[in-house]
């Protein structure tokens, strides 16, 4: 069942997914290397919390195995999604997707972005640029009178056109009283296909997408996804709300890329 939202519903949409743009905001200024991502996940939680949101994440089920432990996911590398925070430092050139998720007012927030650890290498640097470029170049399709399928298809022939991999196995979604609601939001597919996009549709486009092949496997924890020729994959998901014209984004990356354009300097 697709659920369109009111305005005020898409207001309510809003504050939850901003709230995840300042925790990875924060989470930005922490990540070095040294810093372990069990780390990152205290700060994350402090503050959600801090906010007066729930970390969704916290707890959330899993099909195959026991709840999710931590309040972010912290995928390293070759892991693409669903990374259990750990102790392990992150290292210089490495690369990790933090996806966060907030519910507020009962209302929730996804979003995610793959920072780098450091200095990294030019073509893991690529793999970041593209995997954000098809993101956007999705949501420009994510206008009234266009189909979901327009979305995934922009996405996939971006990523592919580049040499990379676009994994099949986990997709975007619906998002509003609940972190996955319908449409599921693939990042393959035809042009022309899928529902009709109306206005007040609110979903998570979020592309993973792997420097090698697609093909991943899951790890012994029951929640890590990582590539099975162990090359980088990278991550990066806004939440939005299908208007004319235009969508309008309800996530934001500026705040984070503001402490990257600082740290940098
Ligand atoms: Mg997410
Ligand atoms: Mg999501």
């Amino acid at each position: 069942m697709v659920y369109l939202k009111t305005d005020e519903e898409v207001e309510l949409l809003r504050k939850a997914n901003l709230l995840v743009g300042k925790t990875l905001a924060e989470l930005a200024k922490a990540i070095q290397p040294g810093v372990t991502t069990r780390q990152l996940d205290k700060i994350a939680e402090s503050f959600i919390r801090d906010n007066g949101a729930i970390p969704t994440f916290k707890g959330f089920p899993n099909p195959y195995g026991g709840p999710f432990p931590a309040s972010i996911c912290t995928s390293v590398n070759e892991q693409v999604v669903h990374g259990i925070p750990n102790d392990n430092p992150l290292k210089e050139g490495d690369i990790v997707s933090i996806d966060c998720g907030t519910k507020l007012d009962g209302y929730c927030g996804d979003s995610c972005y793959t920072f780098a650890v450091g200095e990294i290498s030019q073509e893991v640097q690529n793999l970041l640029d593209v995997t954000k470029q098809s993101l956007y170049l999705g949501i420009e399709q994510a206008v009234v009178g266009r189909r979901l399928g327009d979305i995934s298809n922009t996405i996939q022939s971006h990523c592919e056109k580049n040499g990379y991999g676009v994994v099949r196995e986990f997709v975007g979604h619906g998002i509003g009283k609940e972190m996955h609601e319908d449409p599921q939001v693939p990042n393959y597919g035809r042009r022309g296909n899928g529902i009709l996009l109306k206005s007040g549709l609110c979903i998570a486009i979020e592309p993973m997408i792997t420097m090698g092949a697609k093909e991943i496997y899951m790890q012994e924890d029951r929640w890590g996804i990582v590539t099975r020729d162990r090359k980088p994959a990278a991550h990066f998901e806004h939440s939005i709300c299908v208007r004319k014209g235009k969508a309008d984004i309800l996530s934001s990356f500026e705040e984070i890329e503001k402490v990257l354009r600082e740290k940098s300097l």
